[in-house]
């Protein structure tokens, strides 16, 4: 049986913006941490980046916040600003149907924006430990009414050299507070901090599985936007293409691809949710049988689509999630088949590809594109 987010007793909005964001079931971790984090259970939970454990610890804590109350309610710590910001964002993503404010504190920068952004009221704080033990220190950052504090990527922190900041940091917080605290590894020194600041922390343990087939030839190419359409046409020509699905972000994006690549000798047809239902079996047949070669499709026109024999996949955008990267890549190579998978990459999403990477423990060769 598969648990659902349904399932996990979360608001109905929160549950709304995780499915808008194309989550469809909950990962190991998050079916596990929720419900015992919505508990008020402390948590000690092992596990790597990649696991979807952002999620499990933002979604509980955003759940049992009361937004506006003028005082911080939650607190995240990471080690590095790049962390910080990307837990912040998915925070505020997730609780995007809630009022709630998400405020980012990290060194580097100037204090005056973030103290600023303190003041005009912050339900939850992430921040680097060094730049919020200066703000409580100022005291520009009240900690004093925290409900919950996550420790994420502890052993991260420890290595570099924040314990003493940590520790301090927790002084500040209300004893009887939640803590939960997320490591890839669990040496000695976090088992003592556990032991110090935590109340019989259930603990979890993910192991975090190879997520793509390794039959599957994954390659990027390095284009920029309006290059797109060239560059696919360009692989059309030389890649030895039995049958393609496209993936495109809009649905109009689908139609006007399909479009394009008819009119450069490549006939394609879009997939989407424009189409009936009967059009939409028309069209899946018509590929079944090869009698067109290429779909084109959005990724929620291309659920449950069973076909075996893609020879390739394009991301022709890449898409926002690791998971919704592993699906697409998924469409190819079955049935024991070898597949290969093609992601057109502009320069600005080279830092969202290696989090795929990261995700998947599999490398995508970025290779140049075929010259004519
Ligand atoms: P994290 O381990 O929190 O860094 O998450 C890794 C990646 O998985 C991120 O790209 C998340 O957006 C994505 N993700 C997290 N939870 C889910 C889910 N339930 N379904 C699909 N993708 C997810």
């Amino acid at each position: 049986m598969t648990t659902e987010f349904t399932d996990l007793g979360l608001h109905p909005q929160l549950v709304q913006a995780v499915t808008e964001r194309g989550y469809t079931t909950p990962t190991p971790i998050q079916t596990a941490v929720i419900p015992t984090m919505l508990t008020g259970q402390d948590i000690l939970g092992q596990a790597q980046t990649g696991t979807g454990k952002t999620a499990a610890f933002s979604l509980p804590i955003l759940h049992n916040l009361k937004p506006g109350q003028g005082h911080v309610q939650a607190l995240v710590l990471a080690p590095t600003r790049e962390l910080g910001l990307q837990v912040a964002e998915a925070m505020a993503e997730y609780g995007r149907y809630r009022q709630i404010s998400v405020v980012a504190v990290y060194g580097g920068t100037p204090y005056g924006p973030q103290i600023g952004a303190l003041r005009r009221g912050a339900d939850i704080v992430v921040g680097t430990p060094g730049r919020l033990l200066d703000l409580i220190q100022s005291k520009k950052l009240d900690l004093s009414q925290v409900q919950t504090v996550v420790l994420d990527e502890a052993d991260e922190m420890l290595s570099m050299g924040f314990i003493d900041d940590i520790e301090a940091i927790l002084q500040q917080t209300p004893a009887e507070r939640q803590t939960a605290l997320f490591s890839a590894t669990l040496p000695n020194q976090i088992r003592q901090l556990a032991d110090k600041y935590m109340r019989q922390p259930q603990a979890i343990t993910i192991e975090r599985a190879q997520r793509t087939v390794s039959t599957i030839e994954q390659r990027a190419y390095l284009v920029n936007e309006e290059d797109k359409l060239a560059a696919l046409t360009r692989l059309f020509e030389v890649e030895p293409i039995t049958s393609a699905l496209i993936f495109a972000r809009t649905r109009q994006g689908t139609a006007e691809l399909a479009n394009e690549l008819t009119v450069r000798g490549f006939p394609a047809e879009a997939l989407n949710g424009d189409l009936s239902q009967q059009a939409r079996e028309q069209v899946l047949n018509r590929f079944r049988n090869n009698q067109i070669k290429v779909l084109v499709a959005t990724d929620v026109a291309a659920r449950g689509l069973d076909i075996d024999d893609i020879s390739h996949v394009f991301n022709f955008d890449l898409p926002q999630d690791a998971e919704i990267y592993v699906h697409r890549v998924g469409r190819t190579g079955r049935a024991g088949k070898t597949g290969v998978a093609l992601t057109l990459l502009t320069p600005k999403e080279q830092w969202r590809l290696r989090k795929i990477e990261q995700y998947n423990r599999h490398k995508v060769t970025l290779a140049a594109l075929p010259t004519s």
